[in-house]
C-alpha cells in the first residue's frame, strides 16, 4: 500500500555536530530516495559554495520580503543571519509523492514540528559536548567570537533532543547515515508505504 504524499524528514541538532557532512554523504549515495530542500540564507557564501546548490543566498531585504509573503515553511535567525526553508518546493515535492529532507537548526525544526504533524524528526547528537566544542573550533571557517556564540547555542540546542522522534549519534559519518536510512525505511514500513 502506498501513501500519496511524501514524507517530510527533518534532520536537526546542534551546530558543529556534522549535520552538513552527514547530509552531503547521504545525498552522495546512489540509492538515496529523498529530495534535499535547498535553504535560503542571508549568510555570505563560504569559499566554494554555489548559489542555488548550497543555499539560495539573499539580502536581508529579500529574505524579509519572503517572510512577509509567507514563502517560508520555517525560518530562524541564527548567529546573526537568517536561514529558511522555501515552502513551495517542499509542498510541491511532497505532493508529487517524493520524500523531502530538511537539514536545519533546532528553532526551525521546532516550527516545522508545530506545522507538519506527520513529519519525521531526527536529532543528530554529538558523542559528547567536549567533542562538539572541538569540532566547532576545528572547522576553522569562523572567527573566535562566532565559535563562542555557536558553542553557547549548542548547549541550549542539546536540551531540545527529547522533542524528536529519533536520536542518532554522529560518532562516525557512515554509521550515522546508515542509521538515518534505516529509520526512514522503518518509518515507511510503519506507515505502510515502501
Ligand atoms: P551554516 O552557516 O553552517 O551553513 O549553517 C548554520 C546552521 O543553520 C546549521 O545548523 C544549519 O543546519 C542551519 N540551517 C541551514 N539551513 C536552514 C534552514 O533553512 N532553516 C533553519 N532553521 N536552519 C537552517
Amino acid at each position: 500500500m502506498r501513501r500519496e504524499r511524501g514524507l517530510l524528514i527533518v534532520l536537526s541538532g546542534p551546530s558543529g555536530v556534522g549535520k552538513g557532512t552527514v547530509r552531503k554523504e547521504l545525498f552522495s549515495q546512489p540509492n538515496t530516495n529523498y529530495e534535499y530542500s535547498i535553504s535560503t540564507t542571508t549568510r555570505a557564501p563560504r569559499e566554494g559554495e554555489v548559489d542555488g546548490a548550497d543555499y539560495f543566498f539573499k539580502s536581508r531585504e529579500e529574505f524579509e520580503q519572503m517572510i512577509a509573503e509567507g514563502k517560508l515553511l520555517e525560518y530562524a535567525e541564527y548567529v546573526g543571519n537568517y536561514y529558511g526553508t522555501p515552502l513551495d518546493y517542499v509542498n510541491e515535492t511532497l505532493d508529487a509523492g517524493r520524500d523531502v529532507f530538511l537539514e536545519i537548526e533546532v528553532q526551525g525544526a521546532a516550527q516545522v514540528r508545530e506545522k507538519v504533524k506527520d513529519g519525521l524528526f531526527i536529532f543528530l547528537a554529538p558523542p559528547s559536548l567536549s567533542e562538539l566544542e572541538q569540532r566547532l573550533v576545528g572547522r576553522g571557517t569562523e572567527t573566535d567570537e562566532v565559535i563562542a556564540s555557536r558553542i553557547q547555542t549548542a548547549r541550549l540546542e542539546l536540551e531540545m533532543m527529547n522533542l524528536y522522534d529519533f536520536v542518532v549519534e554522529n560518532d562516525e559519518v557512515q554509521l550515522a547515515c546508515d542509521r538515518i536510512n534505516a529509520i526512514v525505511t522503518a518509518e515507511h514500513c510503519r506507515r505502510e508505504r515502501v
